[in-house]
């Protein structure tokens, strides 16, 4: 079955609940019906605009999504700070994103937390959106596919074929995340494919071949439809392009 591409757009530290309510109605008012057959529209909101998004989706039936860009390890207890996937599949959650690069390196993140977060979303019946991808450095010394791979063998160590299966994987150079420095689409391509390889190898080629694979870093209308054209792209995580709704309605329409 062909992938249906997935847009999400992470806004990361950026507008409270009301100013995501006025977000999300433009970008229904703009998408149509052909839109939506066409591409997954989702939006990845701070926690805090989540209730807001779900009452607003919920009651003028949207078709978008709509995800948490975090979620705690832990089921519940004695974590000060911390948002459970409970408590995000209570929010209508469908995504939550593990592992993005600022959590990495603003919080320390390691591969280890990653997988648990990755396992504590499939407890609750969310999709993790696995966020890996190279610096710099590792570019410069052309180890981009070998550290992504080992991100990605971390994150998934003990789960199983059958929820790898739904996983959706981001693939986000952090030297192209906020700068505006794309990766080509042939650089981008490298690194997606190696991961639907790798992904066959450990899992069979029907797992490999349902996963969405997204390409993140400074995705634009005017970039957009040369990712798209690459044939283990399925969509992209998209930071900043997604807080402008004319700007997010034509990403999502792949820069036509
Ligand atoms: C991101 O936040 O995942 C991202 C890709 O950001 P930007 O599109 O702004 O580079």
């Amino acid at each position: 079955m062909a992938r249906k591409p997935l847009f999400a757009g992470n806004w990361k530290m950026n507008l409270n609940h009301l100013e995501a309510i006025n977000l999300v109605q433009k970008l229904a008012f703009s998408l149509n019906d052909r839109d939506h057959d066409r591409a997954e529209v989702a939006v990845i909101p701070p926690f805090t605009d989540l209730r807001s998004v779900q009452t607003l989706v919920d009651a003028d039936k949207l078709r978008i999504a709509y995800g948490a860009q975090d979620l705690s390890a832990q089921d519940s207890g004695a974590y000060t700070g911390e948002i459970s996937g409970a408590m995000l599949g209570k929010l209508g959650c469908a995504y939550v994103l593990v592992g993005h690069s600022e959590r990495r390196q603003y919080h320390g993140e390691d591969d280890a937390l990653c997988n648990a977060k990755v396992k504590a979303a499939y407890r609750h019946s969310l999709t993790p959106i696995l966020c890996v991808g190279e610096g710099l450095p590792v570019r410069q010394e052309g180890r981009q596919v070998e550290h992504t791979l080992a991100q990605l063998d971390g994150a998934l160590d003990g789960v199983p074929a059958d929820q790898v299966k739904s996983i959706v994987v981001a693939y986000e150079p952090v030297w192209a995340i906020g700068t505006g420095e794309v990766a080509t689409p042939k650089d981008a391509q490298e690194v997606c494919g190696a991961i639907r390889t790798r992904l066959a190898e450990l899992y069979g080629d029907d797992v490999a071949a349902a996963v969405r694979i997204l390409y993140g870093g400074s995705v634009k209308s005017d970039n957009v439809a040369g990712i798209m054209a690459e044939a283990d792209i399925d969509g992209a995580l998209v930071g900043g392009a997604s807080l402008d709704a004319g700007e997010y309605v034509k990403i999502c329409r792949f820069g036509e």
